[in-house]
């Protein structure tokens, strides 16, 4: 059926992610010595903008992530929904960085894939070996649980389903938890995906959510991107709230957050740690700095808190 086109369109756009990933850290633009063993090949070359978008996100979403795991002495829980390939739990893990547990959500037949790595990958089982007690570690063709990392096979637009998995593997609801999205609402309906962030606010007293995404899409410059996608049979169903930094905040003010930011990508280069941007700019020559600056004014982060425990977590920012 079309929707099945279209879900199949959105799985296959883990592996864009990934591959941008692969290729940007095989340049040195950052380290993921785990990347390499969910995405074989280097790939064809990218656009030197394109990797350096990939840098600001990268290290934009790392660094609300971090900050969230620092203020709670990492006494919390992540949620990575939509976490395709990624493979943030193995940098934590190495930056002695872990939460209590790091769940990750995705479609079942992604999970499959990812779970096929991690089983026939030493360097990719070994720390979830190491950081589990007791030799009986659950893992079938579409979960894995073990004491520190979970990984579920769920549609996000069933929460009820969502929601029992999460339980059925330990998720504590009064624990700090902070939510990544990173290039998924947008895949959902504004409907569906105000939804999620709603039970996540009614579910989690003190939490955060982080969502990278599309915005300004309104322009023509996001006109193009939108075309580009669909041509891809990819249902941007979610393209609505990518209209403003505003309306990226209201979907979280307006569903049980007590407070939010937005930053466009532009913005957060500008913000990153310049030693590092300085270095990492050196890598490839760039031709064109106006399309770097239009890709960068196209995406952004918003994040929002709830603070029962008083954590501070209202403070977090760039
Ligand atoms: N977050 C990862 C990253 O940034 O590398 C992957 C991003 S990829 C663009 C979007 C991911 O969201 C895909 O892995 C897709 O399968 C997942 N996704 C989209 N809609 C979903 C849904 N309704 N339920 C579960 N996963 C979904």
């Amino acid at each position: 059926t079309d929707s099945d086109t279209a879900d199949e369109a959105v799985r296959a756009t883990c592996d864009d992610a990934s591959i941008c990933k692969r290729f940007a850290t095989s340049k040195g633009y950052w380290k993921d010595p785990y990347i390499q063993y969910f995405v074989r090949q280097i790939g064809e070359r990218k656009a030197p903008e394109i990797n350096r978008g990939y840098y600001a996100r990268v290290h934009g979403v790392s660094h609300l992530l971090d900050s969230f795991l620092r203020k709670t002495t990492c006494d919390c829980q992540v949620v990575n929904l939509g976490a395709g390939l990624d493979t943030t739990f193995w940098r934590l893990k190495d930056e002695n960085l872990l939460p209590k547990k790091y769940f990750e959500v995705d479609f079942p037949m992604i999970v499959a894939r990812k779970l096929h790595n991690i089983k026939t990958k030493p360097p990719l089982s070994k720390p979830i070996i190491e950081m589990h007690s007791t030799d009986s570690l659950l893992i079938d063709g579409h979960s894995l649980d073990s004491d520190r990392y979970c990984i579920i096979g769920a549609d996000l637009r069933d929460l009820p389903g969502l929601e029992d998995k999460l339980k059925k593997f330990q998720m504590n609801p009064d624990l700090p938890t902070v939510f990544l999205s990173e290039c998924v609402l947008v895949y959902m309906t504004p409907e569906q995906s105000t939804k999620l962030v709603h039970w996540a606010a009614d579910t989690f007293p003190t939490a955060m959510f982080v969502n990278y995404e599309q915005v300004n899409m309104a322009d023509r410059f996001g006109q193009v991107m939108i075309e580009n996608l669909q041509r891809r049979q990819c249902n941007l169903a979610g393209v609505e709230v990518c209209q403003s930094l505003d309306s990226q905040k209201e979907r979280f003010l307006l569903s049980g957050w007590e407070n939010a930011d937005a930053l466009d990508m532009m913005t957060v280069y500008g913000v990153l740690p310049q030693e590092d941007v300085a270095r990492m700019e050196r890598l490839e020559f760039l031709d064109e700095k106006e399309l770097l600056q239009q890709l960068l004014q196209h995406y952004c982060i918003c994040w929002a808190a709830k603070d029962r425990l008083k954590l501070g977590l209202s403070q977090i920012a760039f």
